[in-house]
């Protein structure tokens, strides 16, 4: 089994995993580099996996169901191109011997869901590749989507399941934002010393022109603001830029610090 991030449109990666024979998609927002990712390894498209209903994750749905026959798994309350399973926390999708597990994380759209595929024995199949999460546009390395439907409160909440998962699981991103990220990050934090590591590594990767994901859950307790918002250097980082008085709730913290992101540049 392998992993593949596709790059679609400026910065959108579509997740390919493969077996040799069978392909499984995720968040297809464009066909073409799917059809062209499936006839160069003469691959089947056996699923599609769809994390929320923006175009740049949904544009080539129909083409490839229409073309493959591939089932398409996606969020029980969004509207993406039918037909599809609808999936929400709790739910399972099985596909070419893995077995995903749905957990819901709105806050970006309001019926946004991950998969995550458990390390376990019935994935055996997947080797090392599981612990795998494909967490659409919630989680970014070093950064989080904008709250475009949820709240503050709900994004919180949706990062600290995330966050909740095993350290060694291999984040799948929708976007490849990870150096725009660390620049806020370096802002927010400049004396964390796992920041300067980590940013470093990504800078030398993306020099190479390389994709700086899947990233590591671990790497992002240590380096991701959003996932940091409870810890004393960020809390007084977010106090100091917003002027929150001292008994802002978590989640007010949480809404000054995505404020500031979206003011940044
Ligand atoms: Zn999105
Ligand atoms: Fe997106």
């Amino acid at each position: 089994m392998t992993l593949v991030p596709l790059p679609a449109f400026a910065d959108n990666y579509i997740w390919m995993l493969q077996d040799g024979r069978n392909a499984i998609v995720v968040d297809p927002g464009d066909a073409a580099p799917v059809f062209e990712a499936l006839a160069r390894g003469n691959l089947q498209l056996a699923a599609i996996l769809v994390t929320h209903h923006h175009p740049d994750h949904t544009g080539g749905v129909a083409a490839l169901h229409a073309a493959t026959g591939a089932q398409v798994f996606g969020p029980a309350r969004e509207t993406i191109p039918e037909p599809f399973t609808r999936l929400s926390q709790g739910d399972g999708a099985e596909v070419l011997g893995l077995r995903f597990e749905v957990i819901d994380i709105p806050g970006h759209t309001a019926g946004h869901i991950a998969f995550f595929m458990p390390a376990d024995a019935h994935n055996a199949v997947a080797g090392e590749l599981a612990p795998l999460l494909f967490c659409g546009d919630t989680l970014f390395s070093a950064g989080c989507g904008r709250l475009f439907e949820g709240t503050a409160a709900q994004m919180l909440a949706s990062l600290d399941a995330l966050a909740a998962l095993p350290g060694n699981t291999r984040v799948c991103c929708g976007h490849e934002y990870t150096l725009a990220n660390l620049r806020f990050a370096q802002t927010v934090e400049p004396g964390n010393a796992d920041l300067t590591q980590y940013t470093a590594h990504c800078e030398a990767l993306r020099a190479r022109g390389e994709p700086t994901l899947p990233s590591q859950l671990a790497t992002e307790r240590l380096v991701n603001p959003f996932l940091r918002s409870r810890e004393a250097t960020v809390l007084r980082a977010v106090h100091a830029h917003a002027g929150l008085s001292a008994q802002a709730a978590e989640a007010d913290v949480f809404a000054a610090l995505r404020q500031w992101k979206n003011d940044f540049r």
